[in-house]
């Protein structure tokens, strides 16, 4: 049996296939109108009960004209519009019960970010009226910094996390949702190289990711949760000293399981 949502994607469905010719005949018409006919359920709700109106608009005389062709064409592309925001928002709400329901499994004991079945518009920071899309199902964009160094990182690594996946997960996650490390990464939105490998270790009851330092930056940044807040701490492993001068508590023994993992 076909439920309600059933007919009513048969009927978007209808409609987008008439829209693919660049023009509407009074047979696209006709056919419509007998698919309404034939589907009474269909005509009470979203979108058949805006095609009936108008169809009927259209035989009250008998006869088709242009005009009121294009008047069908406008609401079908409406239909259309109306529809792809519909699926977006449905989309919206399964990935924030998603978010939800990783929760109770995080933070992760792997510096690995959880899948998100969820892809994501997102704007340029730069170029006006460009967007990339974010996939946050392993983590992917289609900027240009993601695919020349990014892409080619494992699925779920934190370096594949350009500057718009962070914005997708500004998006998507409230913030103080995810606790610990995980929780403490997504919001941050601090971007690093995409050379950068992480650790995750735990420190007493308090567990830790840490990036290792790279190359040419000497850097390393250790990111947690402590009594609700997100930390992030940064280290010089060059002049041997946190950032700020400001080291988290239990600094020494942190860098000494830090640096023992580094190798
Ligand atoms: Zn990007």
């Amino acid at each position: 049996m076909v439920g309600m949502d059933g007919f009513r994607l048969q009927l978007v469905r209808h409609c987008d296939s008439l829209l693919e010719s660049g023009e509407l005949t009074d047979t696209d018409a006709y056919d419509l109108a007998d698919w309404l006919n034939k589907h009474d359920e269909a005509c009470l709700k979203w979108p058949g009960e805006d095609l009936v109106q108008l169809l009927q608009q259209i035989w009250a005389d008998k006869k088709v004209t242009q005009t009121e062709l294009r008047r069908l064409a406008v609401l079908l592309r409406a239909i259309h519009k109306e529809w792809t925001k519909i699926q977006f928002d449905e989309s919206m709400v399964r990935a924030r019960s998603q978010v939800e329901a990783l929760v109770a499994r995080l933070p992760p004991p792997e510096p690995q970010l959880p899948e998100i079945s969820i892809t994501l518009p997102i704007k340029s920071h730069t170029q006006k009226g460009v967007v990339y899309n974010v996939n946050l199902a392993g983590l992917a964009c289609t900027c240009a910094d993601w695919r020349a160094y990014r892409c080619d990182l494992p699925a779920g690594h934190l370096s594949r996390c350009c500057k718009h996946v962070f914005d997708a997960f500004a998006q998507l996650i409230p913030r103080g949702t995810w606790p610990g490390w995980v929780g403490s990464f997504v919001s941050s939105g601090w971007i690093v190289s995409p050379k950068t490998e992480w650790r995750v270790i735990d420190v007493g009851s308090n567990r830790w990711l840490v990036s290792m330092p790279d190359g040419q930056k000497q850097w390393m940044n250790f990111y947690t949760q402590e009594s609700e807040a997100y930390e992030r701490y940064g280290y010089s492993t060059l002049e041997r000293r946190w950032a700020y001068d400001m080291p988290p508590r239990g600094a020494n023994k942190l860098l000494q399981v830090a640096l023992a993992r580094c190798s």
